[in-house]
């Protein structure tokens, strides 16, 4: 893993978090995964599983006799997910880290010969958060918790046969044939989004709310412009070929903002100043000829 690291990289910031109803029950669903990670050789990868696993809302994490773990290489590569390298749970068998599941999805790169149930990913996910929604399964005190877990194995070999035989069901995810094993945590990383997503995450970051123009407004900048375009013999009152009506639809359809309206009736009244000459507006330079 040689992912260029710097402080301006994300950092998991102090992005303002969104609190909703939704947010929480998303919260609620997602509390009840856990991601283990068996036998992974590069703490960078643990690091990066752990932020990645943060990012899309997903905290329990138990890592099977990892190689090199505390390990200053998974801080850094966690970029800000730090609490979820702490409260990581450090295991040294894989039955220790599936106590209390209720369900563990086996993630292989290969298809493998077992009787197991072999699903894709989206249609892991569904199953998975179909199981959340129901009732949550105590944690064994003091064990890792979260009935419903995700097992992803080493990055040279995957998981063993019989670590396959210990989970209830194989997942794929959809890569090209040709080149079917992804780096471990862009796994995680993608595990992790489709499960929020399922979980109904899907918020986009709001923005500052904007004032929509009142009917009103909309009605004085239309006067504002049929005079403008009357005074200018763009409109023919004679032939007006529905031409306000026009601009009313569009008016509509743009739903515009307050602070739009004051623009656009800006610009009439300079074009109109500009148009009659006022000497603060200067004409643009004619061509000569
Ligand atoms: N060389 C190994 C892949 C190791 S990658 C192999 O061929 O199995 C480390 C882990 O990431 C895998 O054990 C698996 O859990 C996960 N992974 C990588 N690519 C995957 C894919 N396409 N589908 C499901 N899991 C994948």
């Amino acid at each position: 893993m040689t992912e260029p690291h710097s402080k301006a990289d994300g950092q998991g910031g102090p992005v303002p978090e969104q609190d909703s109803a939704k947010e929480a029950g998303v919260r609620v669903r997602l509390g009840q995964v856990r991601f283990v990670l068996v036998t992974t050789t590069h703490p960078g990868n643990i690091g990066a599983s752990a932020r990645a696993m943060k990012a899309m809302g997903i905290r329990q994490l138990v890592l099977v006799t990892p190689r090199h773990f505390p390990d200053p290489e998974a801080v850094a590569l966690a970029s800000g997910a730090d609490d979820v390298l702490d409260s990581a749970h450090v295991v040294s068998t894989l039955a220790e880290a599936l106590l209390g599941t209720t369900m563990a999805y086996a993630l292989s790169a290969r298809r493998r010969e077992l009787s197991h149930r072999a699903l894709g990913l989206r249609e892991a996910a569904a199953e998975a958060i179909g199981l959340c929604e129901a009732a949550p399964v105590e944690a064994i005190s003091g064990g890792p918790s979260g009935p419903i877990a995700f097992v992803f194995g080493t990055e040279m070999s995957g998981l063993s046969n019989d670590e396959l035989i210990a989970c209830q069901a194989l997942v794929h995810i959809p890569v090209d044939p040709r080149f079917s094993s992804l780096n471990l945590s862009q796994a995680v990383q993608l595990v992790a989004y489709e499960l929020r997503l399922e979980a109904g995450g899907v918020q986009l970051p709001s923005t500052e709310p904007q004032v929509l123009a009142r009917h009103e407004e909309v009605e004085r900048l239309c006067e504002h412009l049929e005079e403008t375009l009357l005074a200018s013999g763009f409109l023919d009152p004679n032939a007006p070929r529905r031409l306000m009506e026009r601009f009313r639809r569009l008016f509509v359809r743009a739903r515009l903002e307050h602070e739009e309206v004051n623009i656009l009736r800006g610009v009439l009244t300079s074009m109109r100043k500009w148009a009659e000459g006022n000497p603060k507006v200067r004409a643009p330079a004619r061509p000569h000829g």
